[in-house]
């Protein structure tokens, strides 16, 4: 399908500044707006001009698809300012690409590339101020589509609205999590809409969460769909196990998301030497290794949080802690990552994206 587009922007400009009300030394994660939005909408067939507008309230007809029949994708990415006040994007072009990937396959319009990485870039140049400096601090910024169209028949709807909004955030979360192998519910299955940031996929993920909550546990590792067996995900994350010396993840599929931060760490493992596995990984495997003390670490991955780690899992109704280690493969690849997003470090592998 042949788009055209312009790259003109229509910019509104907001009239006040919240950004005085906003104390920057106590960000939650993702609960702070900025003044301004991007909005592109998607009507007859096409892409229509791109506008920044304050941030506002979206009206919508109870009609609109995106209520009833869920199509609906997002992105997560963040910001970053260094000590000179330059601004950076950690590998958009991925985010970008993965959008597309996740509206084909939710049978949304995939968006031009100028469209999505202009407006993120003259948002930013606007909300510049509004970019934390704070260690472990970002710019947490959220493009989303959704369907606006009209109609209860469940069939894809012709018409969209892309939104890019910022949120100024603190760290996502500092403390370990115990998790849970979960056995009997599922986040994706075969030929689903896993590997898409799909809404319903999160939606879909709060019920059994809950349920571990209940039993003590933070968070649930997704097995695959079929026989349980297998890990896939940290909640919202890509899983990291170390047995020994040996830093291991699992092969994306169409169950698991492609996760930019998963990526990279393996990059930054390989080149600092560290021993990486991609391979299928069992419960039972991580019961051995936990029982014969060479489970060192596991870890999710993922934009938000980067590394978060995990104190011990609950599977069959035992429970396995984790050794506290001093030096952990988790920490050092946090720091290596984050140096080259925050532009504290050599960027070698060119990810660093100046706005
Ligand atoms: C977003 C996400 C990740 C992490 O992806 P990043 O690109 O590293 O942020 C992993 N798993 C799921 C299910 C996700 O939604």
């Amino acid at each position: 399908m042949a788009t055209i587009y312009t790259e003109d922007i229509l910019i509104e400009k907001a009239k006040t500044s919240k950004i005085n009300d906003v104390d920057f030394n106590n960000l939650s994660f993702g609960s702070t707006y900025t003044d301004h939005m991007f909005v592109c909408d998607y009507e007859n067939g096409k892409w229509q001009t791109p506008k920044i507008m304050p941030y506002q309230p979206i009206s919508l007809d109870p009609s609109s698809k995106i209520f009833h029949y869920g199509q609906s994708i997002f992105e997560g990415m963040k910001a970053y300012k260094d000590a000179a006040g330059d601004v950076f994007l950690f590998r958009p072009l991925d985010n970008f690409n993965r959008m597309n990937i996740s509206a084909k396959r939710l049978a949304m319009p995939e968006m031009p590339e100028a469209y999505f990485i202009n407006g993120l870039k003259t948002l930013l140049k606007i909300e510049k101020d509004w970019i934390p400096t704070a260690e472990g601090s970002a710019l947490y910024i959220r493009p989303f589509m959704f369907a606006t169209g009209k109609g209860f028949h469940a069939s894809p709807a012709d018409a969209y609205k892309l939104v890019i909004a910022f949120a100024p955030s603190g760290p996502y979360f500092s403390g370990k999590v115990n998790v849970l192998i979960e056995e009997k519910y599922s986040r994706s299955a075969n030929g689903g809409v896993g590997f898409a940031k799909a809404g319903g996929n999160y939606a879909g993920q709060f019920y059994p969460t809950q349920l571990a909550k209940d039993k003590g546990y933070q968070q649930v590792i997704w097995t695959d769909d079929n026989t349980h067996e297998y890990i896939e995900e940290a909640g919202a994350m890509n899983i990291f196990v170390r047995i020994n010396d040996t830093l291991l993840t699992v092969p994306t599929s169409d169950r698991i998301l492609d996760g930019i931060t998963r990526k990279s760490i393996l990059t930054i493992a390989e080149a600092e030497g560290i021993k990486t596995e991609v391979r299928k990984i069992k419960a039972t495997e991580l019961v051995e290794a936990a029982e014969n003390g060479s489970l060192k670490e596991m870890f999710g991955a993922g934009t938000a949080a980067v590394v978060s780690p995990i104190s011990g899992f609950g599977y069959k109704g035992k429970d396995f802690e984790l050794p506290e280690l001093e030096n952990t493969f988790g920490q050092f690849l946090k720091k290596k990552i984050t140096d080259i997003q925050t532009n504290k470090s050599e960027d070698p592998f060119g990810w660093r994206v100046k706005v």
